[in-house]
This record gives structure tokens, sequence and C-alpha cells, in this order.
């Protein structure tokens, strides 16, 4: 790493009462921590100015080219506390290089992974105690955000002269209150969320700008989440809004729809290697949705599953779409399997045998 991180501590640091009532009720994505830290990046000078402050709305010209042409990519990832009170995040090095490859795709300059990480540690570091406690039990963690956008005032299209990368955090609370319970989708057969050369592998807002509507359509329709399928040929699936997807058969294959246009997520290329330990050899290949729709139905599709850094591994249950609907496949067995030893290794209550841990 080659940042030069400066630190301003607050001198208004969020009481422990206020703390506690957070921890106790964090929701998700409405609390945030006592800091933020910012590294600003120019041509000349490359990645500069890095600095953990106190927590502050950001002053903006209203020119800023983030605001028009959505030049900006961002990260989603957690760090959790473990019985011996030590902090820890989930593979960051992957949030990283996906960070640089997405960077990439926006034209935005590459800030190198172990930079990335620093830059995490440095924060989470600063926020050490809004780290949820081991005993606070369950799933409960904190959230990380590092973005980077367009920070120059400019209404030229092409790459911004001036870019900004930030951390913030978020105490996140458990997914599922009350307990894991299947998720009901709904296909969207009118949206579509990524084009081949587009920029669907690519975390970035305009993909989560574009999925709205379609999410507005599978609530409507009393459905938890939205699935795309491909924009090309309109068969084959793709991914939820915010999660990929996992069958699982009854001769124990999985298979999960192959890279290209979908986010390489980090929970699913976990559960690759996951599942692998567990016996079972994951199929990465186009899925079309008539194999999903026929598989449930014939029982050759036994589990579905969604994953992502927010709910970990989830049940799908019924899928609808305007005319029709698919059941929920039979079981959960082998989904909540997956789960648990996932969230066991995060938490520290597992032995970490593939060296995913990162502590801070
Ligand atoms: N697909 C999309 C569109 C997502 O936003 C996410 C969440 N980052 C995922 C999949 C899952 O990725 P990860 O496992 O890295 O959280």
């Amino acid at each position: 790493p080659s940042l030069h991180i400066s630190t301003t501590l607050t001198d208004t640091p969020t009481s422990d009462e206020r703390l506690a009532e957070i921890h106790a009720d964090p929701g998700f994505g409405t609390h945030f921590t006592d800091h933020m830290l910012t590294v600003e990046w120019t041509p000349d000078a490359g990645w500069h100015d890095a600095r953990v402050t106190p927590y502050a709305p950001l002053t903006l010209d209203p020119a800023t080219a983030v605001l028009h042409y959505a030049q900006e990519t961002f990260e989603g990832m957690k760090a959790y506390r473990h019985a011996d009170g030590s902090v820890w995040t989930f593979r960051p090095e992957e949030n990283g290089a996906r960070m640089e490859r997405s960077s990439h795709r926006l034209a935005l300059p590459v800030l190198p992974a172990a930079d990335f990480v620093q830059a995490v540690d440095a924060l989470v570091t600063a926020d050490e105690r809004w780290v949820p406690g081991a005993s606070e039990a369950g799933e409960k963690s904190l959230y990380v955000r590092p973005f980077m956008f367009a920070s120059e005032a400019f209404l030229g299209v092409r790459p911004a002269q001036h870019v900004t990368f930030m951390v913030i955090a978020s105490p996140a609370g458990s997914y599922f209150k009350g307990g894991v319970r299947p998720v009901t989708l709904w296909l969207t057969e009118e949206y579509t969320r990524a084009g081949r050369g587009g920029m669907g592998a690519a975390k970035t807002g305009g993909n989560y700008a574009s999925s709205l509507v379609a999410q507005q359509e599978a609530t409507a329709h009393g459905c938890d989440q939205v699935v795309f399928l491909d924009a090309q040929e309109g068969r084959y699936v793709e991914e939820l809004g915010g999660m990929n997807l996992y069958f699982v058969h009854d001769d124990g294959r999985i298979v999960t729809p192959g890279l290209g246009t979908i986010l390489e997520g980090i929970t699913r290329a976990s559960i690759i290697e996951l599942a692998g330990k567990l016996g079972h050899q994951v199929e990465e290949r186009p899925f079309s949705i008539d194999e999903w729709r026929d598989g449930v139905r014939s029982g050759r599709i036994t589990e579905v599953f969604a994953c992502g850094t927010a709910a970990v591994v989830t049940p799908v249950g019924e899928l609808r779409w305007d005319g029709g609907s698919a059941p929920a496949p039979a079981s959960t067995d082998l989904t909540m399997r997956i789960r648990q030893a996932l969230v066991d290794v995060q938490h520290g209550r597992a032995d970490d045998t593939f060296g995913w841990m990162h502590r801070v």
C-alpha cells in the first residue's frame, strides 16, 4: 500500500449510550459512523491527500460531473467482530480488485487494490467501536461502502480530471429479522440490466438506477426481488437486482450463470470454492429460464438460492411472471448448510480454511 493517510478524529464522537441504541436496532444504511475517508486524484498528482476526517456532508459544485454523467463506481463489504474482540473483513482484496475492473470500465483512474484495502482498514480502525460486538449475536456487522466519483466541475462528456475516492460505513443488522425465509422473485420480461459490451459486470450506480423500475414492478406484483434475463435473447437467467443465483439439482450438480454481463459476486465466487469442499461441482454456464421453470416443476431442481454480501445466502421461493408462476423448490438443506458455513467463517466461529479473512 502506498497511501499516506492523515487522521483527524472528531471532537464529538457518538456517545456510548447512543451507539448502544443504534447497535440494538441498526436497520440498514441509515446510521453512519463518526468518520469518513477521502482520497483525491488528478492526472498530475495521481492519488493524493488521503485523510480520515469527521463524517460531514460534501459541498459540490452543481456542475460536478458525476451528477450529470454518472461516472462513478462503488463497492459493498462488511467488517465483523470476532469473539476475542478482533475485527476482520472478508476477502477485501477481492472488492479492491473488482473496483479496479469497474473503474477501468467507467474510465476512472484505478486505485490499486492494496491501497483500497489500506483505506478500508484506516476507516474501520478509526470507527472500530461501530463494529457490533460478537456477543450481540447473530449476523450483525459494519457495512463498508467505498466509492469513487467524477468530482470535476465540468459539463463536457469526457473522463473527469478530478476524481474523489471515499469510504463511509454504516452498522448493519441481520438481513432477516425473525429468521431466514425464502424470497419471492418477479421475472421481468420488459427490462434488462446489461447488454453485450455494456457495463453489467461493473459495480456502478447506473446499473442500480436502471433496475429500480423493474424492482417497482416486482413490488407491485407482491415479490421481494426482480430477476433479469439476458438482453440479447431474453432467454438466459442473469441475476437479481443485487444478488447472484444458484440452482441445486437432485443429482448434486449445482449450476450458476456464467460471467460476462453479470456482477462478479464475491459471495458467488466463494460458494464455488466452498461447494467443492462439500463435494459439489459447480457448473458456470448459460442457464435458461425454461430450464429453471421445468426443473422446479419436475423436481430435478431441488433448491434455488441467491447470494450477496447483504444477505449472504437466501433461499429462493416462488418465481412469478406475467401470466404464470413456478412453485418454490422442495428443499433448502444445502442452501442453509452453505449459508451457515459462510456466516461461521465471517464471524470467526469456524476455521478459515480458505484464508478469506483479513484482520483490520
Ligand atoms: N449482483 C449484483 C447486481 C449486486 O449488486 C451484488 C452485490 N454487490 C451481487 C450480485 C453480489 O455480489 P457480492 O457477493 O460481492 O456482494
